[in-house]
């Protein structure tokens, strides 16, 4: 065995390649209390590209007002935009698309939610007012040549709702591919879903005439299931995933913590499973554990504390 490195014993069924979309820059920092400096950002997104990454979502086009975290996508954006890497951004309306279009992004992606309640509480709208307002949103940047995916929030559980019906989420999903998204993340919000969960929505959705290439999955660890809901969508043929380098964004220590799959949670499955992902795990450890230090406490990820520490 390599120190530092998982055994690589693959099991079948699986597929031989995952894209990681990693999320660290955006969803991971908007969550955490830290404002974190520009540079220092631009700096983070290229030692994720340097580590492999190929997707990385850079930011969000929201109202500053909403996402103080992220107030610096105008400058933060051209600091990356030549990396080799796709670099998704989040727009919540049009004007958030007209500010990541102007900059020259070619990824973008909306937030939906699958409950009425969480709809209301992050857009102050219903769901159906929410895609209404999505719609002119998916049409303009597709007109611009842009891949769009659409973020759905609460696909598993939801705070105010409980347990999500599952048609209530395969609607949501059908609405937005059919304005035409490119793809889709499954979200499972507040961490709630355990495997048999994931494969009942995943066959539900396929039977609905969604195609599990279009799929992908988005799993809070808050609860544990992270790895494992993981484990389930792959043996059902989901190819991408988001996870958060060094757990960002579900620091333990914060009130705001969410439970982003750390990437180098996810990594060592992976790599333990022979699967490929084209990423480096020692220098995505290296990368946390220096963001760690910026934000001042140690990564929540067990893979970086376990890599990472010292006799
Ligand atoms: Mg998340």
């Amino acid at each position: 065995m390599t120190p530092g490195l998982p055994m690589s014993v693959p099991a079948p069924g699986l597929p031989a390649r995952v894209r990681i979309h990693e999320v660290g820059a955006r969803d991971g920092l908007q969550n955490e209390q830290t404002v974190i400096p520009t540079e220092v950002k631009a700096e983070f997104i290229r030692r994720l590209a340097d580590a492999g990454l190929d997707t990385i979502e850079a930011t969000s086009f929201v109202h500053p007002r909403w996402v103080p975290q992220l107030a610096d996508a105008e400058r933060l954006f051209p600091l990356v935009s030549e990396l080799a890497a796709r670099l998704p951004v989040l727009v919540p309306n049009e004007r958030g698309l007209d500010r990541a279009l102007a900059l020259g992004a070619d990824r973008i992606a909306v937030f939906g939610s699958a409950t009425e309640s969480f709809a209301k509480a992050n857009l102050n709208r219903t769901v159906d007012e929410a895609l209404a307002m999505f719609a002119p949103v998916v049409a303009r940047a597709k007109e611009a040549g842009a891949h769009v995916r659409g973020y759905l929030s609460m696909c598993f559980g939801d705070p105010w709702e409980g347990p999500v019906p599952i048609p209530q989420v395969v609607r949501v999903c059908r609405a937005l591919l059919d304005q035409g998204c490119d793809e889709l993340s499954l979200g499972d919000t507040i961490g709630v879903a355990t495997p048999g969960h994931v494969t009942t929505l995943l066959t539900a959705l396929n039977e609905a005439g969604v195609g599990t290439d279009v799929l992908g999955v988005h799993f809070h660890d808050t609860y544990g299931q992270a790895l494992a809901n993981t484990l389930a969508a792959l043996q059902h043929g989901v190819t991408t995933v988001d996870a958060s380098a060094g757990g960002l964004g579900g620091c333990p220590y914060a009130k705001s913590a969410t439970g982003n799959l750390a990437t180098e949670d996810l990594l060592w499955m992976l790599h333990g499973l022979g699967i490929e992902t084209g990423v480096d795990l020692g220098r995505l450890t290296a990368t946390s554990a220096w963001m760690a230090e910026r934000l001042g406490r140690p990564s929540p990820s067990r893979t970086v504390r376990a890599l990472s520490h010292k006799e």
